[in-house]
């Protein structure tokens, strides 16, 4: 190991080591370090030449823009002005995962926005993220700590995994509680919409806006010149070395399509993993199987996703068959990074 990792308590982190880990950041240093969504990848977000390891370390393409990570509501010394739906969003939903789109003030250098006008900020609810903040006394510039392309990190293996030898410090231990991305919401246009389905669900935003709608472009294959208002949405992301394909439709039917499409591989000599779910694990057989969670419980399924992709790829298996979920609620955000994962390889039963 060439990285020094330091495992916290999450009720509890470690003071001393919160210290350590902020001055990093502060003289311009990398710290992997934990979030509530999945572990991110901080730099100080107003030194352009520490923002510049981050696309490094990641292999990040530079138009994709980095998030920014605040510890207090003062966030207008880095934006034009804080719209009034933004400002009802923080109240209800920071700390938490959610990151809102405003027009940045000059404080915010261009590396950090990949040369938009707009930058995105959240403001994350796990306490050694905050505590790091803190002692960092800037705000960090932190997207998910994994090599570009590959499923996000919610556990500090994979950040070991992924960015040993390449950043300064990496911090955290526990798994992470909601294991998708931030919800995004671009407040620079009216009404707000919705750019990364997340944790924080669109049916909860229309409690303070009815009108917030998600970007219909998202939820598509991507067409030829595709532009997305989230520039980030337009790479293969999240994907594990298998190629995934999902299988829809009518659960039954989808079981048994999914058990004949086995029945293909294995004639093919083909090592096939398949997500499944508590509810369906049972049924299936002749490849490695492994539960999601339970479709009663759509946040558990969303916590374990990229993990269980990123196990698929211990076990070196050479296609992966997923269930479906339906479209409502966190079902939104977790069939989004399937499938993108999946390259949008959907097989209807
Ligand atoms: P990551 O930190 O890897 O989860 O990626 C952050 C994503 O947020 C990017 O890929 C963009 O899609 C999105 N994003 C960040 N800043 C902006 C912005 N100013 N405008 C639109 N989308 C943004
Ligand atoms: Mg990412």
């Amino acid at each position: 190991m060439n990285t020094k990792v330091e495992l916290l308590n999450k009720e509890k982190p470690n003071m001393k080591v919160l210290e350590k880990a902020g001055k990093i950041i502060r003289n311009g240093g990398l710290v992997a370090f934990p979030t509530e969504t999945v572990y991110g990848l901080g730099a100080n977000a107003l030194d352009d030449e520490a923002v510049q390891k981050i696309f490094i370390a990641k292999g990040r393409p530079q138009d994709n823009p980095l998030i920014i990570h605040v510890a207090d509501f003062n966030i207008e010394q880095f934006v034009k002005e804080v719209p009034l739906i933004a400002k009802k969003m923080m109240e209800e939903f920071w700390p938490g995962p959610l990151t809102l789109i405003m027009k940045k003030s000059d404080e915010i250098p261009s590396v950090t926005s990949a040369g938009l006008e707009s930058v995105g900020i959240r403001m994350p609810a796990n306490n050694v993220a905050k505590g790091l903040i803190k002692e960092a006394g800037v705000p960090i510039a932190a997207p998910s700590a994994n090599i570009s392309g590959r499923p996000s990190p919610t556990e500090i293996e994979r950040c070991i995994q992924d960015l040993d030898g390449k950043v300064d410090y990496i911090i955290g231990g526990e798994k992470c509680n909601v294991g998708l991305e931030s919800t995004i919401v671009d407040c620079t246009v009216d009404p707000p919409c919705i750019l990364r389905p997340g944790g924080i669900t669109v049916e909860m935003l229309r409690e303070i806006d009815d009108r917030v709608y998600i970007d219909p472009a998202i939820m598509k294959k991507p067409e030829e010149n595709f532009k997305p208002k989230a520039p980030g949405m337009k790479y293969r992301h999240y994907a594990p070395k298998a190629p995934v394909k999902i299988i829809t439709g009518d659960l039954k039917k989808s079981i048994a399509k999914i058990q004949e499409i086995v029945q293909n591989y294995i004639d093919a000599n083909m090592k096939v993993g398949i997500m499944a779910t508590d509810e369906t694990i049972e049924e299936y057989s002749n490849a490695i199987i492994k539960s999601l969670g339970s479709r009663e419980d759509l946040y558990s399924i969303g916590k374990n996703l990229f993990q269980v992709l990123r196990e698929f790829d211990d076990e070196k298996v050479d296609i992966i068959l997923s269930e479906a979920f339906d479209e409502k609620g966190m079902g939104i955000a977790i069939m989004n990074r399937l499938k993108k994962a999946a390259g949008f390889d959907i097989i209807k039963a």
